[in-house]
């Protein structure tokens, strides 16, 4: 049995920040598994709107790389004519380009394996592989995705919310802001249209709802939310969407994968490992009130979406925020994780 000191499984955004942190960090002796290769890796990793923030490049301590086109505005249409547009700053991205410059930093071996199960062994970890052999680690790193077999095995933890999403890459050029439709053929939920390469679209929605015309190719995956009580258990840690840390309301998860693969190499680097928990409790970016406000906004139907918006028709501004807030005290925790979820949740 092949051992090692740390073993990553994917390696995906989550899972390379983690182990091109891991070695800034020194840590020589890192494993990383990959169940897809090329062709199937590429696709796996284009089915995406692919929007990140400057903000979250900036905590995740890479320079913006497989850029196609810079972002500058968040433009919400709601029910009743009403939009709402929010300046940001970011990009959208090619993710097997950013995906494989970070690899390029990383001192870790990179093996083409599918993780089938993991069994502890006193404080380590052994994780079989499908082809019937096994790598025995002491610190493991769950970065395999929203069917992560690391949290089925050692958390025993199921997501709160499953939502198959389907994206489209349709002709189009987009006005380079990231656009959301909420309500209308969208119950509850919204299309998002973000601007992708060349003359094209991208455009996504939770399946089941609305249809998009002219789409050229379509793929669908599932978005696991609802983060779990424990994202550590002794030198084991979740990162990405094995932690279920992508916003419950505009979804942004590359940007999590990036910083919690950054803040996981670092807890076990410094061997207080729970120092990641400490941080995923803390951090206003997984704060519960984005989960609870999703439960409610996906309940609403286009009458109380128009209403609860109606202050925000002449725009948004803080001052406007905060008197919706005063005026509608039950809508407050909408309002509130709205703004902060678009703003800084991507
Ligand atoms: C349709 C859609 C659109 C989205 N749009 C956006 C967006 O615009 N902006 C944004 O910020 N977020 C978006 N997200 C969320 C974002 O894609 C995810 O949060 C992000 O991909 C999480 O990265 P990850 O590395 O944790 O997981 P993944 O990207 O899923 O990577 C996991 C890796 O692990 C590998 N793996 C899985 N199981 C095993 C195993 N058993 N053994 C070995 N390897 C394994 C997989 O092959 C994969 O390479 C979107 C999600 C969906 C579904």
């Amino acid at each position: 049995m092949r051992e090692c000191d740390i073993l990553v499984v994917g390696a995906g955004l989550s899972g390379v920040s983690a182990a091109n942190h891991l070695s800034r960090l020194g840590e020589e002796d890192v494993v990383v598994l990959e169940r897809l290769s090329d062709g199937p890796f590429n696709r796996y990793h284009r089915i995406c709107g692919e929007a990140v923030s400057d903000r979250m490049f900036n905590m995740a301590g890479f320079e913006p790389s497989g850029v196609i086109r810079r972002v500058d505005r968040i433009c919400i249409a709601f029910p009743g004519d009403i939009e709402i547009n929010i300046p940001v700053s970011g990009q959208i991205v090619d993710r097997p380009s950013l995906i494989s410059n970070i690899r390029d930093g990383c001192s870790a071996d990179f093996v083409h394996a599918t993780a089938r199960g993991v069994t502890r062994d006193g404080d380590g970890f052994i994780v079989g592989l499908s082809d019937g052999s096994s790598i025995r680690c002491n610190k493991l790193v769950g970065a395999d995705g929203a069917h992560s077999v690391v949290r089925r095995d050692v958390f025993g933890h199921v997501p709160q919310e499953v939502l198959p999403i389907v994206n489209n890459i349709v002709p189009g050029t987009g006005d380079g802001s990231l656009r959301f439709e909420v309500g209308g053929e969208y119950p509850g939920a919204y299309k998002w249209e973000f601007p992708s390469s060349d003359g094209m679209l991208s455009v996504g929605y939770i399946k089941g709802c609305g249809s998009v015309e002219g789409a050229v190719e379509t793929g669908a995956r599932n978005m696991v939310i609802g983060i779990p009580p424990s994202v550590v258990d002794g030198s084991c840690i979740l990162v990405g969407d094995a932690a279920c840390l992508a916003n419950p309301l505009c979804f942004g998860g590359i940007g999590a994968a990036l910083v919690s693969g950054r803040k996981a190499a670092e807890a076990l680097s410094s061997g207080d490992v729970g120092r990641y928990q400490r941080w995923v409790d803390r951090d206003l970016m997984f704060d519960p009130h984005f989960m609870e406000a999703h439960k409610s906004f996906s309940e609403w139907g286009d009458e109380e979406i128009s209403t609860a918006m109606e202050p925000f028709r002449k725009g948004y501004s803080l001052a406007r925020g905060l008197m919706a807030m005063i005026r509608h005290p039950k809508w407050a925790n909408i309002y509130f994780s709205c703004w902060i979820g678009f703003k800084r949740g991507w």
